[in-house]
């Protein structure tokens, strides 16, 4: 599809994942604090999230929660008192998790605490600090630039003192309690790509899968990146091995090809899933091995829990131009690559529960299909033909012996799994596949 024609086809959906972005793009998110209560808020108004609040000093395995970081306001100014660098212009202006303070300084040691993008002039960087005591300004380097007077006024009006790290999980019950992980990060501020677009992106999912039956159960985690999944987890470990698949959102909103990162297993169902949906999709793409870097599947996939988790992105963080600063804003992502993300995620979602392992019930010689009205008449055309795929239904067919899934079926045909799930469906329909006795998957 072209860019013209994929933003024409832009839906409903893509649009309103961009309009979440866009009311929360504002709201000063970290680690910790308000802004990561209030952004849950606004999710739980579409779909109701319930809010977990972890208390400073738990011990989440190796880690301990850390204080609640709260910042109201941060400026520096001359001393005439104009702000030459404001926080209500820019969330990004404060390093996260600055310590307080206000006072007088030279310009000289105000640069020692300032942070810009030298290769970008006129970006703003976006960075924390989370586990060092120490303050400082994101600024861009022409702002940096500007401080020509010898002394500055400078304020960072935030309280760090023990209180909650906050998280959300939204569940869908199944069929099965065998679970399908979403999880997406909410502690960035102003970072559309790499933060809101898979916090939309699972808000959206869980919208729409709650209207549907379905065989697994879900779990839609919305977490501070590192500490969030590591809270989860050890308040969950019971649950944790119900979980059969699972996806970790980020940077879905970009113009980039989709990418999609294995899980530690490596040939996992979800990695399986994910490389046949990217692999017919006839898009450009790229499936990556699993490194033991990267954002929340650090955790899902640590060896103490080698869950099947993979990370299902378009431009991986660190890998697009804007990433980590005032440049990943709405410009950023669009409605359209939104929507074509959330399609790919929808059509794994449809592998994992449309996957199962059959038996051909007249496996000596191919059964006669035209007598089944499931083979095309020679002269084509007629309106119940055009939903016969005999390569898909033969596929299907020969395949079905008790020992391979449908997964395996579309993989080694070549085929997008949906096509191989429909002629599944309708040899079912005609009695000449049956379940697999004792087989899942
Ligand atoms: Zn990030």
């Amino acid at each position: 599809m072209t860019d013209t024609a994929a933003t024409a086809a832009t839906t409903s959906m893509g649009q309103e994942m961009y309009e979440l972005i866009e009311e929360l793009y504002p709201i000063r998110r970290s680690l910790t604090g308000d802004g990561v209560r209030e952004t849950i808020r606004r999710v739980a108004r579409r779909v109701p999230f319930e809010t977990h609040e972890v208390a400073t000093g738990t011990s989440v395995y190796d880690w301990v929660v850390p204080n609640e970081w709260n910042l109201r306001d941060a400026w520096i100014a001359d001393l005439e008192g104009n702000r030459i660098v404001d926080l209500q212009e820019s969330p990004l202006h404060v390093v996260g998790y600055s310590m307080p303070i206000r006072t007088r300084i030279s310009a000289a040691e105000l640069r020692r605490h300032a942070f810009t993008l030298p290769e970008h002039p006129d970006r703003i960087p976006y960075r924390t600090s989370y586990y060092g005591e120490m303050w400082g300004f994101c600024l861009s380097e022409k702002q940096l630039h500007a401080l020509s007077q010898d002394e500055y006024d400078i304020c960072i009006d935030a309280s760090f003192e023990p209180g909650h790290l906050t998280y959300a999980e939204f569940h869908i019950a199944g069929e099965t309690n065998e679970e399908i992980l979403l999880s997406a990060n909410i502690c960035h501020p102003a970072q559309c790509n790499d933060g809101l677009s898979g916090l939309a992106l699972v808000a959206m999912l869980a919208s729409r899968l709650r209207l549907r039956t379905l065989r697994y159960s879900y779990r839609f985690l919305l977490s501070p990146g590192t500490l969030g999944p590591l809270s989860w987890l050890a308040a969950n470990e019971r649950r944790a091995s119900r979980i059969r698949h699972g996806l970790v959102a980020t940077c879905v909103g970009d113009r980039g090809a989709m990418t999609y990162k294995k899980s530690r297993q490596g040939a996992a169902e979800i990695d399986r899933a994910v490389a046949n949906v990217l692999a017919t999709s006839g898009e450009e793409h790229e499936v990556r091995p699993f490194v033991p870097w990267g954002g929340d599947e650090r955790q899902f996939c640590s060896p103490g829990f080698d869950l099947p988790i993979g990370v299902l992105m378009r431009s991986p963080p660190g890998e697009f131009p804007e990433y980590h600063s005032s440049a990943d804003d709405l410009r950023c992502v669009s409605a359209a690559k939104l929507e074509d993300s959330l399609q790919k995620y929808m059509a794994v979602i449809d592998v994992l529960e449309g996957n199962a392992t059959y038996l051909n019930q007249s496996p000596k010689g191919e059964p006669q299909l035209g007598r089944r009205g499931l083979y095309r008449v020679v002269s084509g055309g007629s309106a119940g033909n055009t939903a016969i795929d005999e390569q898909a239904l033969l596929w299907v067919l020969n395949l079905s012996d008790g020992t391979n899934s449908l997964l395996d079926v579309a993989e080694r045909s070549g085929l997008a799994f949906a096509r191989i799930r429909k002629a599944a469906s309708q040899l079912v329909e005609h009695r000449l596949l049956e379940d697999a006795p004792g087989v899942t998957g």
